[in-house]
C-alpha cells in the first residue's frame, strides 16, 4: 500500500450541518425578491405582481423540477436551475424580459449571500490546518455554495463544484478531476463524506480510501471504508492507516 498523500472532502453535512442554512436561504432569498420587487414596482407606480411567498415559492420549486427533467445534463447545476426558473416565473408574472433577468440575478446574489453563512463544526478549521501540513486537500461538493466565499475556502486549493461540472457525484468525474489536479493516484487518496451513495460508493469504487460520516453503526463496510460519527474523529482513522503504512504494529 502507498502512503496517503491527499484528502478530498465533501462539504455539506460533512464540515458543517447544512439543514438550517439551506432552509434560511431557501425562504430568505425568495422573500427578499418579492419584497424588493414590490418596493421597486411601488416606486414606479406599477401594481404588485400576483406572486405570493407560498404559491410563488411552490411554483418556483416545480419549475426547477421540470427544468431538471427537460435539461437532464443541468440537473445538478442548482444555480442555473434557480436562475432560469426565476426568470421564467417573473416573465410569466408580467415583468419585461430585461427586468425579469435583472431581478432573477439579484435574487441569486441574495441566495449566495445567505448560502455561504454556514457554521463549520468548531473542530473543522484546526483539523484542516493540521492536515494541510501533511496532505494535499481538496473539496468536492454537489451543492452550489460559493466555493471561494465559504468560510473554509482557504484550506482548499482545489475545489470542485460537481453540479456545475455537469457531473454531480456519484459520477466519478469530480473525483477524477480532483485527483488529476492534485496529481495523486486514487489509492493514495482518501475521500471524506456523509453520503453513502454520493461519497462512499463512487470513491471506494475508484480505489480511494473513504471515511464515511454516519451514525449507522450496523452497516457492513466494504474494504478501505471507515465509519466515524463526526469529523473530529478523522485523526484517529488517519493515525491507524499511517501506522499500518509505515510498517508499524499492524503489519507484524
Ligand atoms: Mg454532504
Amino acid at each position: 500500500m502507498t502512503m496517503l498523500q491527499a484528502i478530498t472532502f465533501d462539504l455539506d453535512d460533512t464540515l458543517w450541518d447544512n439543514h438550517g442554512v439551506m432552509a434560511r436561504t431557501e425562504e430568505g432569498h425568495y422573500r427578499w425578491l418579492l419584497e424588493a420587487l414590490e418596493t421597486w414596482r411601488g416606486v414606479r407606480q406599477e401594481k404588485a405582481l400576483a406572486l405570493s411567498h407560498e404559491g410563488g415559492g411552490l411554483d418556483y420549486l416545480q419549475r426547477r423540477q421540470q427544468l431538471a427533467k427537460e435539461v437532464p445534463e443541468r440537473r445538478g447545476d442548482f444555480t442555473w436551475l434557480r436562475l432560469r426558473a426565476l426568470e421564467a416565473q417573473l416573465e410569466d408574472a408580467g415583468l419585461h424580459r430585461s427586468a425579469a433577468l435583472m431581478w432573477a440575478s439579484a435574487a441569486m446574489n441574495e441566495f449566495h449571500r445567505l448560502r455561504v453563512q454556514v457554521t463549520p463544526h468548531p473542530e473543522a478549521a484546526g483539523l484542516l490546518a493540521a492536515l494541510a501540513e501533511r496532505y494535499q486537500l481538496a473539496a468536492i461538493t454537489n451543492g452550489n455554495i460559493h466555493l471561494k466565499r465559504q468560510p473554509l475556502a482557504g484550506y482548499f486549493p482545489v475545489a470542485i463544484a460537481a453540479g456545475e461540472l455537469l457531473a454531480p457525484k456519484p459520477d466519478p468525474t469530480p473525483f477524477l478531476t480532483a485527483l488529476s489536479r492534485l496529481n495523486v493516484a486514487p489509492e493514495s487518496a482518501m475521500h471524506v463524506g456523509d453520503s453513502w451513495q454520493e461519497d462512499v460508493l463512487p470513491a471506494q469504487q475508484l480505489g480511494m480510501h473513504v471515511v464515511w460520516i454516519s451514525e449507522a453503526e450496523d452497516q457492513p463496510l466494504p474494504p478501505r471504508v471507515h465509519r466515524i460519527a463526526h469529523i473530529k474523529e478523522l485523526p484517529s482513522v488517519l493515525e491507524k492507516l499511517e501506522r499500518h503504512h509505515s510498517g508499524g504494529v499492524y503489519s507484524h
